[in-house]
């Protein structure tokens, strides 16, 4: 009179899914391209891209990092620059 015990061996998943969890505090995965300002040119951020010739003319030939031929620069730079260089469709 035996009874047969099966153990089964249950692999149990780790149920704990990874949650990242969402800071609420503005991080950018791209630098500005401005030499000298700390924002972050994401464009979840407004930042924009200029041309190489539009940064020269505003920051000099030494005041931005280039990538891949275009600057990258955050909302308010863009937005300096854009004073600076007012397009006529404005008008
Ligand atoms: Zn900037």
């Amino acid at each position: 009179m035996g009874f047969k015990a099966k153990a089964r061996k249950q692999k149990k998943d780790a149920g704990e899914e990874q949650k990242k969890s969402k800071s609420n505090t503005k991080v950018g995965e791209l630098p500005c391209g401005v030499k000298d300002c700390e924002n972050f040119a994401d464009k979840s951020m407004g930042g924009r891209s200029l041309s190489i010739d539009d940064a020269i003319d505003m920051w000099g030939s030494n005041g931005y990092e280039m990538r891949k031929g275009r600057v990258r620069v955050c909302k308010s730079c863009y937005r300096k620059w854009k004073k600076e260089n007012k397009n006529d469709d404005m008008y």
